[in-house]
């Protein structure tokens, strides 16, 4: 970030009116060092002193221009929409985190992922979606982008020719979840950027296809979609990034030949993340990550062992149990940057339940939202509190009932995200819980 130093206004301010001057204060001051904090501050300037009015418009033509990224000068700051010192110091993070060339973060996740997407297709083309979504991506997806003649096939990507018949000459997107929000299906990522490839090799680059990977249930620590294929990934930085549940954010990494068109978008659609909220992802969030991921892992391992046996669990998935049903692409999937298996903090149970109403599990949750110490009743996920919900009538809710079931998702499924207590404790309340239904 630039210093300011303006000398010759300094002689100048003793003159001024106590009224102007108890606006303006000095005009420079040394008390701005930001290359020597350790921990950087926030910025909270809406806009930026810009010395001239040369250097204004030198601002807004690098604005959005490709080559002038982590160009050979400091950013020239205009306005928080255009960008600001703490959502870039999170983007270069959040890029590097990727092995991506560029990140632009947002608002929210969802904010990020309408960018991805809508910054890739136009009136009448068509995205390819998997059938299971977040709640708001399926909103999104069905009853948003119809209204700007943006068709879409909700398929199954588990089945590669499910994919190849669902891609038509105007399909641009394919968009995906791994794991599925909440069933922790897995989409194998390398398996669908063959066929892609394959169906990209006809095409001209203005008709290929992308591959846009929201990975949010796995963050990069555990999976890092760019390497395994994706084009663009998306970020809820707002569950595990974030970490703390102290901020809404998103983000989208990709390449650096998308960046000009996801910062436009997000200058004239206005999702811009605050530097407010891009601080706390950026000083505790992302840093803590790989500390809290790795005792997540080991808790919900011995937490999905305990379910596992449990006799009043129909089943779990979570892809570090033997059991999960792509236990294999999980572990080739699923990775760490040593190469290290990395299941993530995410699991989904269902517990048994004669009338297949979903009256047991959410006798459950009940329970356990009043009396457990350790499970909060709560949606989002990645928190150091671990949560518990009900994903059929809670999250994914926007999704018609009769399609949730044709898509396997059942009332009485519950989605569990570990948290950072001992887990004997967590295994103690769902035990305790368990004897409720
Ligand atoms: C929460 C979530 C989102 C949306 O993120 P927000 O930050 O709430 O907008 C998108 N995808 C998945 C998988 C999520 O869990």
């Amino acid at each position: 970030m630039h210093r300011q130093i303006h000398p010759d206004r300094t002689d100048a301010e003793g003159r001024r009116r106590m009224r102007s001057q108890l606006i303006h204060g000095r005009s420079h001051s040394y008390h701005w060092d930001y290359n020597h904090h350790v921990v950087p501050p926030i910025t909270a300037s809406a806009t930026f002193r810009l010395d001239s009015v040369r250097r204004g418009a030198q601002g807004f033509e690098e604005f959005a221009s490709e080559t002038a990224v982590g160009d050979d000068h400091p950013p020239i700051y205009i306005y928080d929409r255009l960008g600001e010192p703490n959502g870039d110091m999170l983007e270069d993070n959040l890029a590097a985190a990727h092995g991506g060339e560029v990140a632009l973060c947002f608002a929210s996740g969802m904010a990020a992922i309408s960018a991805a997407i809508c910054a890739l297709v136009r009136s009448d083309e068509h995205v390819v979606a998997h059938k299971v979504l977040y709640g708001c991506t399926y909103s999104l997806i069905t009853n948003w982008l119809p209204r700007f003649r943006i068709g879409a096939s909700l398929t199954d990507l588990t089945d590669l020719d499910a994919l190849r018949k669902a891609i038509v000459p105007a399909t641009r997107v394919v968009y995906f979840e791994s794991p599925v929000n909440p069933d922790m299906r897995l989409i194998d990522i390398a398996a669908v950027r063959k066929v892609v490839d394959e169906v990209n090799a006809h095409r001209s680059a203005a008709e290929r296809v992308w591959v846009v990977v929201d990975n949010t249930f796995a963050t990069p620590f555990c999976q890092r979609p760019l390497e395994l294929g994706a084009d663009l990934v998306c970020e809820s930085l707002t569950k595990a990034i974030g970490g703390f549940g102290t901020d809404i954010g998103g983000a989208v990494v990709g390449p650096r030949s998308k960046y000009h068109d996801l910062i436009m978008y997000r200058k004239d659609f206005g999702g811009a993340l605050s530097p407010k909220s891009a601080w706390p992802p950026l000083v505790y969030g992302l840093p803590t990550l790989a500390a809290r991921m790795v005792n997540y892992q080991k808790s919900a391992m011995q937490i999905s062992r305990f379910l596992e046996r449990h006799p009043k669990v129909e089943m779990v998935r979570y892809p570090g149990l033997e059991s999960f049903p792509q236990h294999e692409l999980a572990k080739r999937q699923m990775r760490d940057d040593h190469g290290k298996f990395a299941p993530g903090s995410m699991m989904y149970f269902v517990v048994k339940d004669e009338v297949g109403s979903g009256r047991a599990a959410e006798r459950l949750i009940d329970w356990a939202a009043e009396n457990a110490y350790t499970l909060t009743l709560a949606v989002s996920l990645g928190q150091i509190k671990t949560l518990i919900e009900a994903p059929y009538s809670m999250t994914h809710s926007a999704i018609p009932d009769a399609e949730k079931r044709a898509r396997g998702l059942v009332p009485g499924g519950i989605r569990l995200s570990v948290g950072l207590e001992d887990w004997h404790d967590i295994i103690e309340d769902l035990d305790a819980a368990l004897r409720q239904v």
